[in-house]
């Protein structure tokens, strides 16, 4: 049989257990098709930066093939089928998205290629699991992570497919703009990205064989020190899909079995159990269709926040007077990342010390953030503010200060990225404003000029956040 199939490339810009891919290989020619609908997708965020760049690179492995990616701009729908209609192809194949809108459009467009008898296969997602299989003894969704995390240890994990070996092109050559038609970037925010990243199906290889040479044999014991650099930073690869986590979860099976080493393999285990609480927040958004916008816990819609744009600016530019708040936004604002543990201390921050919706700060990672992914995000969020079904409890307030002398004790972290405080003793690096007069000139600091005085005391807004916390407690 010799189909001509078009594949289609949406957040798995790779070859490697692309299911689509792979099944379509084996059934015929293949027109590989990236559609950049600019009503859906970001453009000039961190993460447009990513797709830019995997997307040359992509087109760099099919060189090999001598095959093109076929780059078209605008509603995705009526593109699809007026490049079937086109090519003459006799199916489309694509891999499962799990956002509302995209699981409506893929929806949308498999109804309107059938009608026009066009074969339409959706293959499995990015997930390791089937997670529509995963209910509890109700058969209701799993609230609570623990209970979750257990039952996806007894499911089976897909095994990746790996990459086909005989890819073949459709025969008749066919248009397709240049990347820059994409308009993905603007400006020049992005530019600096690159001393940081490398994105692409190449630097995920990479980053990922560094790894696990470096840190995975002690990424439990050391994954939430932001200065120790020991966790995979394989979140942006996976939120395009330049890497498959099923590949991921693979490799770390296979060193489990190969070392026999019980401490090595619970360091491996803790990382699996990370890539659990993606799965997790993938199976949040399936069953919470708007977990990605609204509070999942229906009393917040009563809780007096308090927009204040000047606040917000604050936090988003790292001007709060925290250390370890600024070091994190002004590292987000650099390199279009932050460590997990900074994300939860300054999402924490801004909703609890300053009083924003979280809707506020989910807005400014899914611009910064190359990693951004609307599941990941929404759970972060949802969970740092107590919104979330299973989520830290909202009277739970973390003190900034204190976190960085817990996780950040000789201040490596804050020099690097809050470099007016870098000669400030580790002592007073958390709170300089504690810091005695003599020892912040001899730093060369003054507050509220060279480094802003604390934007809020941390006491009055945990007690003012409680307050708000108690009311809606009661409505
Ligand atoms: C407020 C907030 C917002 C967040 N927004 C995002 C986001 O937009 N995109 C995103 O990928 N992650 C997000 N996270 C989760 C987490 O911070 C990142 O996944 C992690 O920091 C990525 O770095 P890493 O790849 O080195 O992680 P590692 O520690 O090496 O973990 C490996 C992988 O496991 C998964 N993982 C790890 N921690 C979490 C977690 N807490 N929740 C879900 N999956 C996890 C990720 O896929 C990650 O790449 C957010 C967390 C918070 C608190």
């Amino acid at each position: 049989m010799n189909k001509k199939i078009i594949v289609l490339f949406r957040n798995d810009l790779r070859l490697d257990d692309h299911p689509a891919l792979w099944h379509a290989a084996k059934l015929g020619v293949i027109l590989p098709v990236y559609i950049h609908n600019e009503q859906f997708s970001m453009c000039n965020t961190a993460q447009s930066f990513w797709t830019y760049y995997s997307l040359q690179n992509l087109q760099a492995t099919l060189d090999d093939y001598d095959m093109q990616l076929i780059l078209r701009k605008g509603e995705v729908i009526s593109e699809v089928l007026q490049l079937a209609l086109d090519t003459e192809a006799d199916a489309v194949y694509f891999n499962e998205r799990f956002l509302p809108t995209e699981r409506n459009e893929d929806e949308q467009l498999t109804n309107i290629l059938q009608a026009n008898n066009i074969e339409v296969k959706a293959f499995y997602g990015d997930a390791l699991f089937n997670l529509s299989n995963i209910q509890n003894q109700q058969n209701k969704p799993y609230a609570i992570f623990t209970s979750f995390y257990k039952r996806c240890l007894q499911e089976p994990v897909r095994q990746p497919l790996g990459q086909p070996t005989n890819i073949r092109a459709f025969p008749t050559k066919v248009s397709s703009l240049a990347l820059e038609q994409l308009q993905l970037l603007h400006g020049n925010w992005y530019h600096k990205f690159h001393h940081y990243w490398k994105p692409g199906i190449d630097g995920a290889m990479e980053q990922w064989e560094l790894f696990v040479e470096q840190s995975l044999f002690d990424y439990h014991d050391k994954r939430d020190y932001p200065a120790k650099e020991t966790i995979s930073k394989m979140s942006p690869f996976l939120a395009v899909g330049n890497i498959s986590i099923r590949f991921l979860w693979a490799t770390c099976q296979e060193l489990i079995e190969d070392e026999d080493n019980t401490i090595f393999s619970q360091q491996i285990e803790s990382f699996l159990r990370q890539l659990i609480w993606r799965e997790f927040s993938i199976y949040q958004l399936l069953n919470y269709p708007t977990f990605s916008t609204d509070s999942l816990r229906s009393n917040f819609q009563h809780f007096e926040w308090e927009p204040h744009s000047i606040r917000l600016e604050a936090w988003k530019t790292g001007q709060t007077g925290y250390p370890l708040v600024d070091a994190g936004m002004r590292e987000l604002w650099e390199t279009g990342y932050m460590h997990n543990r900074v994300r939860m201390v300054v999402a924490s921050f801004l909703v609890k010390h300053l009083l924003q919706p979280w809707q506020e700060g989910y807005a400014w990672f899914e611009h910064t953030l190359v990693d951004f992914n609307a599941a990941n995000n929404a759970m972060g969020w949802q969970w740092v503010s107590g919104t979330g079904i299973d989520s830290a409890p909202y009277f739970r307030i973390f003190n900034p200060s204190l976190q960085g002398e817990k996780f950040d004790t000789d201040g490596a972290y804050i020099k690097k990225w809050v470099p007016e405080l870098a000669l400030l003793p580790a002592k007073y690096i958390h709170a300089p404003q504690t810091a005695p007069t003599a020892i912040l000139e001899q730093a060369g600091i003054t507050l509220g000029d060279t480094y802003p005085l604390p934007i809020v005391d941390h006491k009055t807004a945990r007690a003012r956040a409680l307050e708000r916390y108690n009311a809606i407690k009661k409505a």
